[in-house]
């Protein structure tokens, strides 16, 4: 067992410990440190060696000093790591005995490739740990003052890819049936395709008005949240010049943040409009 947090015991006792031989993979939320969880924090303290994707903070790194830092992401254009290479590499690495922690962006099981790197691992008798995080389509938004669920808006949330592993829209995704379906969408991987997406939602009906933001780096120092439309969003995003990583939610829970920009706020503006949903009542209130 790991005394290596000085933090009351966990909830089965005692922190876990990151063994020889063992792969944890694990979650690093999408962006800022703090919203790495325990066992998160656990797991960089102990291990012999991070690999880490390109949307991991490298501020995160600071917290292994000890370990090997193994960088398996995209980056400068280079083409990325393939992911049955990473999977390989990572089996390596334990049967070799490194205490391996594999740290994804967000949510290891969210979009992230986590389910068929475990599966893999599995497969050739590494033991796992699976370390959840928060995903960016829910802290992302938080950050941005963005309630993905709000009793008056939503009672459903839908998660979606905009490009599938060969980068082109998903062909198996039904647009159709999402635009009719969905309350909410929150929309992951969306900007290189957003002129088709936006289009083929409005398309299916929905108005274009809808409500729409951008949220890109979230979380980070350079976040930036555009508030758009679901017409004028393509024309919006490329006037405002923002760049991926970004999370597209079309909804009106958007409205929120009319009043819940808590960073705004915190940076001494007032809030834009107390009641955007015109509920005319407080909020609580049914
Ligand atoms: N596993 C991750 C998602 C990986 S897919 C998660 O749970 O968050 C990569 C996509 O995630 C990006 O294209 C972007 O849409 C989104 N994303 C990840 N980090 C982000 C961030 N800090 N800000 C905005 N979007 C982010």
């Amino acid at each position: 067992m790991s005394d290596s947090l000085s933090l009351p015991a966990g909830p089965m006792g005692q922190w876990p410990e990151l063994l020889p031989g063992w792969v944890w993979l694990c979650g690093a939320g999408p962006g800022d440190p703090g919203l790495l969880t325990i066992h998160a924090v656990n797991a960089l303290r102990q291990a012999d060696v991070v690999i880490y994707d390109a949307l991991v903070q490298e501020a995160i790194l600071d917290w292994a000093p000890q370990a090997e830092h193994v960088y398996a992401g995209k980056r400068g254009g280079k083409p990325s790591a393939k992911q049955r290479d990473i999977s390989l590499r990572l089996v390596d690495m334990a049967k070799a005995g490194k205490r391996v922690l594999r740290l994804k962006g967000g949510d290891p099981f969210v979009f992230g490739r986590g389910g068929e790197e475990a599966q893999t691992l599995i497969q050739h008798g590494v033991p796992v740990r699976i370390i959840p995080g928060i995903s960016a389509g829910i802290g992302g938004l938080a950050y941005a003052g963005i309630p993905v669920t709000h009793r008056d808006v939503n009672q459903s949330v839908t998660f979606v890819t905009g490009h599938d592993q060969s980068g082109a829209t998903p062909t198996s995704l039904n647009w159709r049936a999402i635009a009719e379906g969905a309350q909410v969408l929150v929309i992951y991987m969306g900007m290189k395709h957003v002129a088709q997406i936006s289009g083929a939602l409005i398309d299916a009906g929905r108005a274009r008005n809808e409500p729409v933001a951008v949220v890109c780096s979230a979380t980070t120092p350079e976040q930036r949240v555009l508030e758009t439309t679901l017409g004028d969003m393509v024309a919006d995003i490329d006037a405002a010049g923002l760049e991926p990583p970004a999370i597209l939610c079309v909804g009106r829970s958007v409205l929120m943040r009319q009043v819940l920009d808590w960073q705004g706020l915190m940076a001494g503006e007032s809030p834009r409009n107390l009641d955007p949903l015109n509920r005319g009542r407080p909020a609580e209130v049914s």
